[in-house]
């Protein structure tokens, strides 16, 4: 998507460690603007897809799920991080580690909210290894829900997240591929 790599050129900030910044219109200060073009390529990437719900993650995929949701008229769940494992009684459960903060979350949906009639497309901000991605899958597959697709604002390509879900057959749309970024020069080049 040609304007988000704009944004990405023009405001990210390679890091160390290959993280990408992008806190000037997704991650801190969101850009309302952008994130409805972002909302409306989402539906039409999946616009034949059966999509009754949208499931992402805490914090940072629940503004585009939002916002993406409106065009799909459909709710949107977050699996919640867990300080303890027990809100309202029963909840599907599972454990994914954190990119950027290094740790391992107990991540939860309650079973009111994600079922085995259930059409899911999974949203979130960032696919790099593909663990908040395959975190979320685990709580579909044990909801008994199914999955209609997963989108992605930006996906750093020399990770190995977004090719394993390809090749598991998951219908898998990002909206910025990232091919390279380094960090010295701050130059960002995007897969087409
Ligand atoms: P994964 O679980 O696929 O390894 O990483 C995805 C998650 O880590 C995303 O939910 C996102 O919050 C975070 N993340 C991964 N890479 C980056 C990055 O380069 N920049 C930022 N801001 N977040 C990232």
């Amino acid at each position: 998507m040609e304007l988000l790599e704009k944004k990405i050129q023009k405001d990210g900030i390679v890091k160390a460690g290959n993280v990408l910044k992008v806190d000037h219109f997704l991650n801190h200060q969101m850009d309302i603007a952008l994130f409805n073009e972002m909302g409306k390529e989402f539906k039409r990437l999946f616009a034949d897809r059966p999509v009754n719900k949208i499931l992402t993650i805490e914090a940072s995929g629940i503004g585009i799920a939002c916002i993406a949701a409106q065009y799909f008229q459909v709710p949107v769940v977050f699996a919640k991080k867990a300080q303890s494992i027990n809100i309202d009684g029963e909840v599907y459960s599972t454990k994914i580690e954190s990119f950027t903060h290094k740790r391992v979350y107990d991540v939860i949906v309650s079973r009111k909210y994600l079922g085995p009639e259930d059409h899911i497309l999974i949203i979130d901000d960032f696919l790099a290894n593909g663990c908040a991605v395959n975190g979320l899958l685990e709580l579909i597959e044990s909801a008994g829900a199914s999955v209609e697709g997963i989108g992605i604002v930006i996906e750093k390509g020399q990770q190995m997240g977004g090719k394993l879900l390809r090749e598991k057959g998951y219908h898998v749309e990002s909206l910025a591929i990232i091919e390279h970024m380094d960090e010295k020069t701050g130059e960002i080049c995007f897969r087409h």
